[in-house]
């Protein structure tokens, strides 16, 4: 600890003349009347310290000069040094000897000195805190204010721990993180602003480019879908039309094989035919009648020819048929019920298709058959019934079966003038007669209306005419224009109807003229009979059956080539087809590989693994999608990309800003944690030695805390109970105990942090004998460390000082002087002992 070694005044206040007091350790005591200047002694500690005006009880600065009496002068200036033993060198400079002064002059100019030499006086002030010596310290306790630190507001009362403990520090620190604050604080609101607009408009372009990027996916499919919709038809084409390909050329070669067929069985019969015409020229030169027996063998060979020809033409009316049927059964107006049964055992089909119906009667036995077209003729009424069951089964429609066991029907007598009956006109395999008997049995033919008008007048026969008239057996008349369903069937249908037709007719012209032949034949026949030689009978007989059988094998090859011929040309139309779709198809995968897409299989994955009926749907779907998308802003794409960076870049520059603020707030908070932690710290221990001072001064009990717990911006609350009496407020304590409170508060402070020396004027006014001892007792024990210099006219208090100084006034001028106690004189003697 810092000592002061002496004091000394000229020219400050009372002190005239140059008066230097010198004080050892321990406690002094400066006594002396009533104005003699024992408080202008503690006056010159202040001022030399730096103190200025009220504090130094003056009014204006020349209040500080000595200001001369009746018979003194006044001096020039006010001069006050202070001398430190810095042995322990705990003032920061070189000297083990510190001496400060203070002069001031009339003009109100202070010069601070520091061993000599000129110091600021905050120079000279930075250098005294390091010895705990501070101007206003708490360690100067003027004259009347010893209570002070009892009675002031408790908020100024925590200042004094504020300024103890040092907080200061962090109050500055706060401070200028606080400013820091304020200034983040607009630029992140600023910033926020602008930041929640461009995320608005950020979010809204992210819609837009999703969307456009959903588009983009979509539509890449969909081209996808298509593509392998085009892929898969070549390929599909492709390899159908290798199918129909290969099937034509077997055909061909089939073709080839009978056509060979035919030339040798062709080449057999002219054999055949020689050998004949060899035979029956020996015949006819054996013959009596030349000319008959010629004419004979002519009308023979007439015979022949046209039983062939009847021959294969019904052979191929009877292909005719079947294609028809084929192709009738293809046709969409067969009910539903009908193609349901189609097939099952015992159904033969719709009497539709059962009849051939020549051309001119057709009208007559649509007409005349009506719905019965449609009917269906079945064996058995058995098989008419599993059908019935089966239709209701499947839920298919119904339809009216003609069972051919059991179906029966009667007819009169055929009106004169008539065609005929219906069911002799059309053609049917006899085993249907009586499903045809029963449609079309009980109707006549006739031309015309009014043949047909003629007719019933005497018959009641049911009648129809060429062109759709008809009148029932009522006689009843429906009619009118008939459209011919026959224009609606199939050209093809039309086409076999026209070539059966003629072909009919061919039939009928040459079955005549074979009549004609055979009759006059037989005439011939008979005539030359018994002169044909015998001999040859035998070869003739082996020669018709040769010829017969090559003949027949004829007409099966011929049969077999028609056939052929028809599938050649079917599978020529299909291949004509399949060519064209497939060049189609080609054309369409070059189209879009001349799009610069090379099209393959592993691009148009998974698509391409799919049906086309999968993809047709696929198709479908994918263009439902892109339509509900509706309108698509495509320059979102790139749009996002841009503002995103510059989004981003700015989000970047928000984030620093927001972490420096928390960084500053982080700062704050340790601030205060760490100013909280040293305030609590200080209290604390203030707070021990407060309750252990004060006990000891008055057996009582104190204690100090904050107004509001861990709030060091509350007040600091005394709380103090004098021995034997209740807890009381600081305002209803006497004064004596408020002096002793003050004393234990500030011995606590001491003990907490002593202070070089302490200044105490006329503290002790206020107390009796008894508890002056307690803090005289006090004072001895504590000025052990530190210097006290007490002002006091308490006998006792200078009875126990370890040095005495009188101040007295003389013509207006002060005057300090050591006085010798008795009690003094004697424990100094017992100290040299
Ligand atoms: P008390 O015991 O009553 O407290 P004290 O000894 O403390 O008395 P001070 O207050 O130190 O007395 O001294 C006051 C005296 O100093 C006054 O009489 C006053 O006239 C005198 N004094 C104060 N300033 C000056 C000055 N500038 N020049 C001359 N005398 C002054
Ligand atoms: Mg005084």
């Amino acid at each position: 600890m810092v000592t002061i070694q002496k004091i000394t005044m000229q020219g400050f206040k009372s002190f005239k003349r140059k008066t230097a007091i010198p004080f050892p350790t321990g406690f002094s005591c400066f006594t002396g009347p009533n104005g003699a200047g024992k408080s202008n002694v503690v006056d010159a500690f202040s001022f030399v310290l730096g103190i200025r005006g009220r504090a130094l009880r003056a009014e204006k600065t020349e209040d500080l000069i000595y200001g001369g009496s009746k018979t003194k002068d006044s001096s020039d200036y006010a001069l006050v040094s202070m001398t430190f033993d810095n042995s322990k060198g705990l003032l920061p400079v070189e000297d083990r000897e510190v001496v400060v002064s203070r002069k001031l002059n009339k003009q109100g100019v202070s010069t601070y000195r520091m061993n000599g030499r000129v110091v600021t006086k905050q120079h000279m002030a930075a250098i005294l805190a390091q010895a705990q010596i501070q101007a206003d310290g708490h360690n100067i306790i003027k004259q009347g204010d010893v209570n002070q630190v009892v009675e002031m507001d408790a908020v100024e009362r925590r200042q004094i721990l504020d300024e103890l403990s040092g907080i200061s520090e962090y109050d500055e620190k706060k401070a200028k993180a606080m400013k820091e604050l304020e200034a983040i604080d607009v630029k992140v609101r600023e910033a926020e602003i602008l930041l929640n607009d461009k995320t608005n408009t950020v979010a809204k372009l992210k819609a837009e480019r999703d969307a456009a990027l959903a588009y983009q996916e979509m539509n890449a499919s969909l081209e996808k879908i298509r593509a392998s919709i085009i892929w898969k038809e070549n390929e599909d084409t492709g390899g159908e039309l290798e199918g129909v390909d290969r099937k034509a050329k077997a055909k061909e070669a089939e073709m080839a094989k009978l056509d060979a067929d035919v030339a040798k069985l062709d080449a057999e019969v002219d054999g055949c035919e020689k050998e004949f015409s060899e035979m029956a020229k020996q015949v006819v030169q054996a013959s009596d009648s030349v000319e008959e027996s010629r004419r004979l063998v002519r009308l023979q060979g007439e015979a022949g020819r046209l039983r062939d020809k009847i021959e294969s033409n019904d052979a191929r009316m009877g292909q005719l048929s079947t294609m028809m049927e084929r192709l009738r059964s293809m046709d969409e107006r067969l009910s539903p019920a009908a193609r349901s049964v189609r097939g099952v055992k015992g159904v033969f089909g719709t009497l539709a298709e059962l009849l051939a119906i020549p051309r001119e009667y057709r009208v007559a036995a649509e007409v005349a058959a009506g719905s019965h077209m449609q009917d269906i003729v079945v064996d058995t009424t058995d098989t008419a019934v599993a059908c019935v069951n089966r239709l209701k089964e499947g839920r298919v429609g119904r339809a009216r079966f003609i069972p051919l066991d059991r179906i029966s029907s009667g007819r009169g007598a055929l009106p004169a003038g008539a065609v005929g009956w219906l069911s002799d006109l059309v053609k049917f395999d006899q085993r249907f007669s009586p499903a045809v008997l029963f449609a079309l049995g009980s109707t006549a033919c006739v031309e015309d209306i009014n043949k047909a008008k003629a007719l019933a007048r005497s018959s009641r026969t049911r009648m129809v005419t060429l062109d759709g008239d008809l009148i029932d057996s009522t006689g009843a008349v429906t009619g009118g224009f008939y459209s011919k369903k026959v224009a609606e069937e199939k050209p093809e249908l039309g086409q076999f109807l026209k070539e059966k037709a003629r072909l009919e007719d061919e039939n009928a012209a040459m079955e005549n003229r074979l009549r004609e032949l055979n009759a006059e034949l037989e005439k011939l026949a008979d005539r030359e009979k018994g002169s044909f030689r015998l001999t040859f009978e035998k070869d003739k007989i082996r020669l018709d059956e040769k010829m017969k059988a090559a003949k027949a094998k004829r007409a099966d090859a011929y049969s077999r080539k028609l056939a052929v011929q028809q599938e050649i040309g079917r599978l020529n139309v299909q291949k004509a087809r399949l060519e064209a779709k497939f060049e189609n198809a080609k054309a369409q995968l070059e189209t879009l590989e001349g799009k610069g897409k090379k099209i393959s299989p592993k691009g148009l994955k998974p698509f391409v693994d799919m049906n086309l009926s999968k993809l047709r749907s696929e198709e479908h779907d994918t263009v439902l999608k892109l339509n509900s998308l509706g309108q698509i802003n495509f320059r979102a794409i790139e749009e996002f990309e841009s503002i995103r960076q510059e989004f981003d870049e700015f989000k970047q520059k928000v984030d620093k800003i927001v972490e420096e603020k928390n960084k500053i707030l982080d700062t704050i908070t340790k601030i205060e944690s760490k100013r909280l932690e040293t305030f609590s710290a200080t209290l604390d221990d203030v707070s021990k030695h407060f309750r252990q001072v004060y006990g000891e001064l008055t057996d009582g009990e104190a204690s100090l805390a904050l107004e509001v717990p861990n709030n060091i911006s509350s007040g600091l609350r005394i709380s103090a109970a004098p021995e034997g009496k209740k807890l009381l407020s600081l305002d209803s304590l006497s004064g004596g105990e408020k002096t002793l409170t003050a004393f234990a508060f500030l011995f606590a402070l001491k003990k907490h942090r002593p202070s070089p020396f302490y200044i105490l004027d006329e503290a002790d006014a206020t107390l009796d004998k008894a508890n002056t001892k307690k803090v005289v007792d006090m004072l001895k024990r504590h000025s052990v460390g530190s210097q006290f210099i007490v002002i006091s006219h308490n006998d006792h208090m200078i009875r126990e000082a370890d040095r005495v100084y009188g101040v007295t006034m003389n013509e207006g001028e002060s005057k300090v002087l050591a006085i010798e106690l008795p009690a003094a004189a004697e424990k100094k003697m017992q100290g040299n002992n």
